[in-house]
């Protein structure tokens, strides 16, 4: 009974609702040690073009590998980073990584890409956070136009005054702005309104039963008719299927982040993609010139 109560804390926990979370003690102990023997790394999951399936850009998605523990998942370590402050510190790194991997990325691809990144709540209201973009930004040399910043509307509503004067600061810098998990958090839709964001991403949760459930592709048209209107651009997150694929594609969903066309991986991986895309699109070309 104890056992099931306190699991259920664990996963209904949210910063701004709950007290100090109950963590293991020795998980974050091995977070301290895995900073310093650089255990964290960074995986990239595509997000591509729903028409043409080509990738666009790429978001970051942070991998702790312990050396005996295996791979701890995000949803595990992120809130005790959260709590302790080492998000700070991590965020900043997976920011500036991101930025200088793109690089990487777009001269194996000779094309312009974007990367995408998850800042949390706490790293947000951080006095630090625009410093540390502007230097992610500057060490990069990437423009401000190829960095999105994805937030949950949570990290809108702890303090709306804030995150406005913030915002604005990022739009000044061209970065754009994704709302994560749209249509999961706590918010009205005024945000929409009052701040500068560019693009909502449907959580997987909407995308999961499609397209057999009808209360979720209302709620997928919802959002993609109010995008639309708004001038916003959506990607659809956890897309599995092609029957998901076709299904949003048709309703003028425009990118697409699923397994279905590439899972999280490792930078190398991501090359090799990359790689490989620039010789399928070659492939018409020369077919196109031997036909003639
Ligand atoms: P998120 O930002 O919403 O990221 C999307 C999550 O969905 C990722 O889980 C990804 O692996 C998973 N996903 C993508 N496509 C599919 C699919 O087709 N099917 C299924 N079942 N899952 C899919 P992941 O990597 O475990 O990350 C979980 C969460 O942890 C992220 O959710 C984000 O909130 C947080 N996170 C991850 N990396 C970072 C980071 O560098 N900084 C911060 N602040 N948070 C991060
Ligand atoms: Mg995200
Ligand atoms: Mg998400
Ligand atoms: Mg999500």
């Amino acid at each position: 009974r104890a056992k099931e109560t306190g699991k259920a804390r664990a996963v209904v926990y949210s910063p701004s609702l709950a007290g100090p979370p109950q963590h293991d003690i020795s998980l974050e102990a091995a977070m301290f040690q895995a900073v310093r023997e650089g255990e964290f790394q960074l995986y990239y999951q595509p997000i591509v073009d729903a028409q043409t399936r080509e990738i666009q850009g790429f978001e970051t998605l942070m991998r702790w590998k312990h050396p005996t523990l295996g791979m701890v998942p995000p949803a595990r370590f992120i809130p005790i980073a959260e709590t302790n402050g080492l998000i700070n510190l991590l965020g900043a790194w997976a920011l500036k990584a991101a930025c200088v991997q793109l690089k990487q990325f777009e001269e194996v691809a000779k094309r312009s890409l974007y990367i995408s990144v998850n800042i949390s709540p706490r790293q947000f209201r951080n006095d630090k956070f625009l410093d540390v973009l502007d230097d992610a930004i500057a060490f990069s040399g990437l423009l401000g136009e190829q960095l999105v910043l994805e937030i949950t509307e949570g990290t809108l509503m702890i303090d709306p005054v804030h995150a406005e004067s913030i915002l604005s600061k990022m739009a000044e810098r061209k970065a754009r702005i994704a709302i994560d998990d749209f249509g999961t958090g706590y918010s009205s839709l005024a945000y929409l309104k009052r701040f500068p964001i560019s693009v909502l991403k449907i959580d997987r949760t909407f995308i999961r039963d499609l397209p057999g459930s009808q209360k979720d592709g209302a709620i997928c048209n919802a959002v993609l008719d109010l995008a639309k209107h708004l001038n916003l651009s959506v990607v659809a997150e956890g897309v599995e299927t092609e029957e998901q694929l076709q299904y949003l594609e048709q309703r003028g969903c425009q990118y697409i982040q699923g397994y279905l066309t590439g899972k999280p991986m490792a930078a190398n991986v991501a090359l090799a993609a990359l790689k490989e895309s620039i010789h399928v699109k070659m492939v018409p070309a020369e077919l196109r010139q031997v036909a003639q």
